[in-house]
């Protein structure tokens, strides 16, 4: 029997839950692109995105995903040739050095595995050894979203100042804004890249690409800036169409402003990541009780490397697969696959999945998940230790 029907329940890590509020934001007519409204409506947008990323800097906007705005934030500080060192712990760091490989630079890559944070000492040392300063830009991954093991960004910029090295620092908080703390100044991030479709709340086609100073200057020798990824007029536009290089992707916008608002009327970015730290503690209180004597693991065992916005799982092969596939037919919520941990085609890929927990998510929608995770190992004959839901009840209690 399946208790599908009702409302379905999409808990993947991106795109992320839709609120009816932004999905009815972006319901009315083309707007007029050439004044009115949406015209100036910009300035406010993009002051609140700014407050969101915590940063006095600068931010253009791309019409695209988070690949193009991994592209964009390179191409605009990098030259040909040039040296770039990636952290990486899952497959997201991966993808963003591919595309600093594709603009030509020259990448290394420090791989910390795919169940711990980079380790800022290792960071340090690499960067000791650059005597010569080639290295022109550190990139980082907040979030990997396919491990969901969190970066220590504050830690990691002071081991890059403790050196005295000149690189930029690059972040990818594509998972991350809007769900775990950026502070993007305060942390001394130089360029820093995400998305709409994730702690935004908003459908993918928005990509952020925040700069600061330094990485302003160093666009000056950015052989790799073409016109459209230019992002000088982008974030100093004299004519609206110069914000988007063309036509504005109008519904975006609205429901992105209605996001905005939502985040602004919950009490600021503050009260967002508060809300989302408490509900993967949720999350994580109820894997600890199922793991105890069951076969459930957590990826990240530190809970201070742990994301806020996702949480990456094993079983035992084949049962993730499994367990997601029982999850969207008998009770309509839809996990993450497992991304990166093992090959497609290898049996084991079948042992890892994800819970989505970012954005638009609650105590109901938290509990109702892991209920229904707990329903599904029941079903299945998963071994799992007890009482995984009331902990995480517990959580939600003491809120
Ligand atoms: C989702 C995600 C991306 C890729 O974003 P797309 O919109 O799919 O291009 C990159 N980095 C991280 C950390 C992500 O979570």
């Amino acid at each position: 029997m399946s208790l599908s029907h009702g409302r379905s329940y999409l808990a993947i890590p991106g795109p992320s839950v839709l609120p009816d509020r932004v999905l009815n934001a972006m319901h009315v007519p083309s707007p007029n692109i050439y004044e009115g409204a949406l015209v100036e409506m910009l300035p406010g947008l993009v002051a609140d995105l700014k407050a969101v990323a915590r940063t006095n800097g600068n931010l253009a906007i791309y019409i695209g995903n988070g690949h193009a705005a991994w592209e964009a934030a390179l191409a605009n500080v990098l030259a040909r040739g040039d040296k770039v060192l990636v952290l990486v712990n899952g497959i997201f760091g991966l993808g963003w050095a591919t595309i600093a490989e594709r603009l030509g630079a020259v990448v290394e890559i420090i791989d910390f595995g795919r169940a711990e944070a980079p380790d800022p000492d290792r960071l340090a040392e690499r960067l000791r050894q650059d005597t010569g300063g080639e290295i022109r830009a550190v990139l980082a991954v907040h979030v990997d979203t396919s491990t969901s093991i969190r970066a220590d960004i504050a830690g990691l910029r002071a081991a890059m100042d403790a050196t005295g090295h000149g690189a930029l620092f690059m972040v990818d908080a594509i998972a991350s804004l809007g769900c775990d703390r950026m502070e993007m100044d305060a942390w001394g991030v130089d360029v820093l890249v995400a998305a709409s479709q994730k702690g935004l709340m908003c459908p993918p086609g928005l990509g952020l690409v925040f700069f600061g100073a330094k990485a302003a200057a160093a666009r000056a020798r950015a052989t790799c800036a073409t016109a459209y990824w230019d992002w000088v007029p982008r974030a100093a536009p004299e004519h609206f169409y110069q914000y988007f290089g063309g036509t504005a992707p109008v519904h975006g916008l609205l429901g992105l402003r209605e996001a905005l608002d939502m985040i602004a009327e919950e009490g600021g970015i503050s009260a967002v990541w508060a809300r989302h730290e408490k509900l993967a503690r949720a999350v994580w209180a109820a894997c600890s009780a199922w793991g105890a004597g069951g076969e459930l693991r957590m990826i990240v065992a530190d809970p201070a490397a742990r994301s806020h916005a996702v949480t990456a799982l094993a079983l035992p092969a084949p049962e993730a697969t499994r367990l997601r596939e029982w999850c969207t037919a008998k009770a309509g919520v839809t996990l993450g696959i497992g991304l990166g941990l093992a090959p497609p085609d290898d049996p084991a890929w079948h042992g890892y999945f994800r819970i989505g927990h970012m954005g638009h998510v609650n105590a109901h929608m938290v509990l109702g998940v892991l209920g229904t995770i707990e329903a599904g190992m029941l079903a299945l004959g998963i071994v799992h230790g007890a009482g995984g839901l009331a902990a995480a009840a517990r959580i939600i209690a003491e809120a």
